[in-house]
């Protein structure tokens, strides 16, 4: 079996079980995006996906993220940053990342703002809204309290188009009350800004669950591209 072979293999899988998803939510297909997360793999992977379809790629950390997205400039791909993201290196993740998915903190916008517009182009900005418990540190995230204030900054900032909401589910949690949380902080994002549709949810081991809770996009790595090496 050839790498193709394989990722064109997981590929349908996932896409069957987003359909299954939809169908069982009452959800039409295309109202749910797939980003399939690139993250440790290698730019030929990317390629390959290209081949077979797919429009939109998460990425995790800049410098990796920075050098495939150079090497795939020819894909016409639209490029997802979703990793933690620094201050000082916001500028240059503006410069390649069509959306940033990771905003938590009003700290990244003038970086963001900047690098939109050197490149000339509006940003999509997606605020990650924190599912776990208020009073645990750890993952990242904005607190639901903060969420309106910074959609506002968003909005307020040249260069940036608020797009909607990014959570990842919390650890030693079913997933589904959490993305039940999520769609109310969803909802009062879209009521300050209609146009802010996005729910970026749900990865290869809770896409139902997020799917069944309104997600609009949904970000799988390892059920497409298999298990990543494990980094200390
Ligand atoms: C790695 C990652 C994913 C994909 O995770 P899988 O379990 O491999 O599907 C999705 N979202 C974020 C924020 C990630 O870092």
């Amino acid at each position: 079996m050839t790498r193709l072979d394989e990722i064109e293999a997981n590929l349908a899988a996932v896409l069957a079980r987003i359909a299954a998803a939809c169908a069982s939510a009452g959800r039409a297909p295309d109202e749910v995006s797939l980003v399939v997360v690139t993250k440790f793999f290698p730019a030929s992977d990317v390629r390959l996906l290209a081949g077979l379809g797919i429009t939109d790629v998460g990425e995790n950390r800049h410098q990796e993220a920075e050098a495939k997205a150079a090497e795939c400039s020819d894909l016409g791909l639209r490029w997802h940053f979703i990793g933690s993201l620094q201050s000082n290196k916001a500028a240059a993740v503006a410069s390649y990342a069509d959306v940033v998915e990771s905003i938590d903190r009003a700290k990244l916008l003038t970086g963001l703002s900047s690098g939109a517009q050197q490149r000339d182009r509006l940003l999509d900005c997606l605020i990650q809204v924190s599912l776990d418990p208020a009073d645990t540190h750890g993952r990242a995230g904005a607190a639901t309290a903060d969420v309106a204030a910074l959609a506002a900054q968003i909005r307020a900032t040249e260069g940036l188009r608020l797009r909607g909401v990014m959570a990842v589910a919390p650890l030693g949690e079913p997933p589904g009350p959490a993305f039940e949380r999520l769609s109310v902080v969803a909802d009062s994002v879209r009521a300050i800004d209609p146009s802010a549709t996005v729910i970026s949810a749900g990865m290869s081991g809770d896409l139902e669950e997020a799917i069944k809770a309104g997600a609009t996009h949904v970000r799988v790595g390892s059920a497409v591209l298999g298990q990543r090496p494990v980094i200390k």
